[in-house]
């Protein structure tokens, strides 16, 4: 796991939002069954990803957001494609769209509300030194 400085880079590659290491999900955004599964902590600093009880139910707002972006924007690139087709073709088309992405909405909505009110904030390990390496692997 390579480490990022930049929280925005981390918030997109959805990190741990204290070490910006451990992914934030146990499995790919292309698992149909397993991809909203989150570790309870991450495994690299200990950062618990819920903070308290049904923290996620916030996130039902952040995603509502970005399915009316999703609906908007597939509405206007088939009105402007497809020179304003029937009906039936803006349904179909923004509810195929729309399913196929809400792996993609659902984690980014839980990611930027353990971001944005989580209260966690970044904390930069430095890495051992020499000597702490050295007496660290002697005291073990
Ligand atoms: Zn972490």
């Amino acid at each position: 796991m390579t480490k990022l400085h930049s929280t925005a880079l981390a918030m997109l590659q959805q990190r741990c939002p204290r070490c910006h290491e451990s992914p934030l999900f146990t499995h790919s955004a292309l698992n149909p069954v397993h991809f909203a599964e989150m570790p309870e902590h991450c495994p690299v600093c200990g950062q618990a990803y819920e903070p308290e009880p049904g923290f996620y139910w916030g996130a039902m707002f952040i995603s509502y957001a970005f399915s009316t972006a999703i609906m908007l924007i597939t509405g206007l690139l088939v009105y402007f494609l497809f020179h304003d087709p029937a009906v039936w073709v803006y349904v179909t088309s923004v509810a195929v769209v729309a399913v196929l992405l809400t792996p993609l909405s659902l984690r980014y909505s839980r990611t930027l509300m353990l971001y944005w009110f989580g209260g966690i904030t970044y904390r930069h390990r430095r890495p051992k030194t020499r000597q702490e390496a050295v007496s660290s692997y002697l005291s073990n």
